[in-house]
């Protein structure tokens, strides 16, 4: 018998017995008949940024939080985790930092009040002593629109006690105009207090003494608004460098703010690996870059192309660093001084071809120097114009590192930022995170759904950085993901070979025979249960294992497509490949496939997303763009944009998806379970839920309006 090939199935061969593929019979359309009937945000700096806003005025939080903890050994904490500027578990041994001469104290905490002035700072002399940081008005709206509970049918039993309902109370950051006279922040205010702007869902019963709240207007209220320039500065873009969710989050959000009548600019490093296929005219257009690194300088070359009519910088060292050309983006042991000195150089280019953009956005950790470069030099240097925007997509990476990165980008006073108050780790006073210093330094920061804002503030997601989030709350907020309609659409997705719409649903069932024929899966009447994403613990990879025998034991089909950095985790799904190779109702592909990943979300009927933590999530956005059921787990983004079926309290035609709340299996069953038992015993059901879901909006349009609400509130400050 012809062994299933493990490799990829973009040709595959026969490989299983016809006999086999047969024996599940094709008999039955594998599509639910038609329905019969309906189924059941330290407000943002004023000029400069919130540098030295005293962690302590935090209020009581301080007292828990702001006791750094006394290292244990001195070490070098260049990152050696998994994920490139992950915070390393342990210390890396051998590379020593070069340690403050004295070391650091805890820095002492200034009165409450201290961050209450509102003026605009005149440009701050490198040499000056630490700032306190004007707190301005509240810029994120604090939103208390948590997400309903949403119990266990199949966990009778043990009652699922709306966990997290309660005490869920996401951040939204709908920004709004700055408030003429900004309140005093006395310490942390609660969350309640804050103004929602957006109510989302219903106010959990647990809540019921929440105000009525007040809508916000910027939605519904036409405004005139300048156009801006916007430059966005970051590791990836989709598709020319792509490793997850933050490439199409730039992607689409660089196209929502053009659209909308701005002028915007990306900039990315010049990776060998590009998909130079996808950039168009692409030119050298700035030669004589020259970029201060250690005591002397890099000479660079920036080029520049549309990426699908984005226009787009690309930056290209030229130094023995080879900083660049590597072959994949991340994984490096100096990823941190990779993009410390990509972030530099991006501000080097906009200083030098004299840009002067009203707002730089940056994401994640990789630029998150980006802020800490404005307003540490290059605002001195006569930069003054451009507000930071930091939008954080994970937080569990940090790039937490050794002092080197100081002298390596020009940061020549340690003793300035190795300080609490700044760029210093909160847990080891002997390294510097950078994520920390965005945080600080920036004049706005998003994470990418108001569920995971509140989860890193106050719900223990933070990964160390809470008590930063407390300091800087009043310019901390979430703003959902958008996914980007023209690349993900089934009505024109050419990867697709039949395409379809809500209005013609069925096309939908020939990708499923399609996808089914690709990698060779028996044809017959079962679901498709699939997974798409990174195979990296935080996606909940032992739930996907057991869903796929869970599945399989239920009448269902299973695909995977997923890869990992990591060759542990790596082996273990070639492992389960290998051992399922001859089931003709399962395919795991361990690969990036970006094609292939079009014809599983047109071609799945259930899409599960069973995350430990999961900042907003775009597999389950996609997947419901498609008409592909989310099977998800009540976290982050998903819990923000994924409404159970069977227990959501919003009206019926609003549910979109199944939901599990306790990360275990017969949590994943319960949601798995009902879904598949949908599937087979109410297709009339299930298929209104297929359109519920795809009638959803989650394209950028109004993450953009936010996105712009924001860049106004920055601006005028
Ligand atoms: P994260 O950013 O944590 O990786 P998201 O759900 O936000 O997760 O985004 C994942 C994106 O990457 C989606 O567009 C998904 O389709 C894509 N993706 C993830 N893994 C793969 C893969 N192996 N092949 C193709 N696309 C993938």
């Amino acid at each position: 018998m012809a062994k299933r090939p493990t490799g990829s199935k973009k040709a595959p061969a026969p490989r299983r017995p016809a006999s086999k593929a047969k024996a599940t019979g094709a008999a039955k359309p594998s599509v639910p008949p038609a329905p019969s009937g309906q189924p059941s945000a330290a407000a943002p700096p004023s000029k400069a940024p919130e540098v030295g806003a005293p962690e302590a005025a935090a209020g009581h939080l301080s007292a828990i939080s702001e006791t750094p903890t006394p290292p244990t050994t001195p070490e070098s904490t260049t990152s050696n985790a998994s994920r490139p500027g992950e915070r390393p578990s342990s210390t890396e041994p051998g590379k020593a930092p070069s340690k403050p001469a004295t070391a650091p104290e805890p820095t002492p905490q200034p009165p409450i009040g201290a961050i209450q002035a509102t003026s605009t700072p005149a440009p701050k002399g490198p040499t000056e002593p630490v700032p306190t940081a004007p707190t301005a008005a509240p810029a994120a709206e604090l939103s208390t629109t948590g997400p309903q509970a949403k119990p266990e049918p199949a966990r009778a039993t043990e009652v699922t006690p709306a966990a997290g309902a309660a005490a869920s109370e996401p951040v939204s950051a709908k920004a709004r105009p700055p408030a003429p006279q900004p309140p005093p922040v006395e310490a942390e205010a609660p969350l309640r207090e804050a103004e929602s702007v957006h109510i989302e869902e219903p106010v959990p019963a647990e809540a019921p003494e929440l105000p009525a709240e007040p809508q916000w207007e910027a939605h519904h209220q036409p405004h005139y608004r300048p156009s801006l320039f916007i430059v966005q500065i970051s590791p990836e873009m989709a598709p020319v460098a792509k490793v997850g969710g933050l490439a199409d989050v730039v992607f689409g959000l660089t196209r929502e703010l053009a659209i909308r009548g701005n002028h915007v600019e990306t900039i990315l490093p010049k990776y060998d690996n590009l998909r130079y296929d996808h950039i168009y005219d692409m030119q050298q257009v700035f030669n004589d870059l020259w970029v201060p690194w250690y005591g002397g300088a890099i000479h660079c070359t920036v080029y520049f192309g549309f990426v699908h009519g984005r226009k787009c910088f690309f930056i290209e060292p030229h130094s023995g660093d080879n900083f660049f050309n590597r072959g994949s983006i991340y994984g490096f042991a100096d990823d941190v001084m990779r993009y410390a000195f990509f972030s530099r150089a991006a501000m080097e280019f906009l200083f030098k071809a004299g840009k002067h953009p009203d707002v730089i956005h940056c994401h994640d950790w990789q630029t998150a120097l980006v802020p800490v470069f404005l307003y540490e030099i290059y605002q001195y240097l006569g930069m003054t114009h451009p507000r930071a925007c930091l939008t954080i997509h994970n937080f569990k990476h940090q790039g937490v590192t050794g002092m080197e990165v100081l002298r390596a980008t020009g940061l020549h006073q340690p003793e300035r930022y190795v300080d609490y108050n700044r760029l210093r780790d909160n847990h080891n006073p002997h390294a510097l995170n950078l994520l920390k210093g965005g945080i600080v330094y920036s004049n706005f920061v998003t994470t990418v759904s108001p569920r995971y804002a509140f989860e890193t503030k106050d719900g223990g997601q933070g990964f160390g950085l809470e008590p930063t989030l407390h300091t800087h709350h009043m310019k901390y907020g979430g703003v959902v993901n958008g996914i980007d309609y023209d690349a993900w659409n089934p009505e024109t997705d050419h990867h697709i070979p039949v395409r379809y719409g809500l209005e013609h649903i069925d096309g939908k069932y020939d990708n499923k025979r399609a996808l089914r024929h690709r990698l060779m899966l028996a044809d017959n009447d079962k679901p498709i249960v699939a997974f798409i994403g990174r195979l990296d613990p935080q996606k909940g990879l032992d739930l996907v294992r057991h869903a796929i025998f869970y599945t399989l034991e239920r009448g269902g089909q299973f695909v995977l497509l997923g890869s990992s950095p990591d060759h542990g985790i790596n082996a273990d799904f070639w492992g389960l490949k290998r051992m399922l190779n001859d089931s003709p109702d399962c395919h795991l592909e361990i690969g990036f496939d970006e094609d292939l990943s079009h014809l599983i979300y047109a071609g799945a009927d259930m899409m599960l997303v069973p995350s430990r933590f999961e900042p907003c999530g775009l597999t389950q956005l996609i997947a419901m763009r498609y008409g592909t059921v989310p099977v998800v787990r009540a976290i982050g983004g998903l819990a923000d944009t994924v409404f159970d079926k069977d227990f959501s309290d919003r009206p019926l035609h609003e549910r979109n998806g199944y939901m599990f709340e306790t990360y275990d299996q017969p949590g994943l069953e319960s949601a798995l379970g009902r879904a598949i038992a949908c599937y087979y015993h109410h297709p009339d059901h299930f298929r209104e839920l297929i359109k519920n879901a795809m009638r959803y909006d989650y394209s950028w349009n109004r993450p953009g309006e936010d996105y712009l609400n924001i860049y106004d509130y920055i601006r005028q400050k």
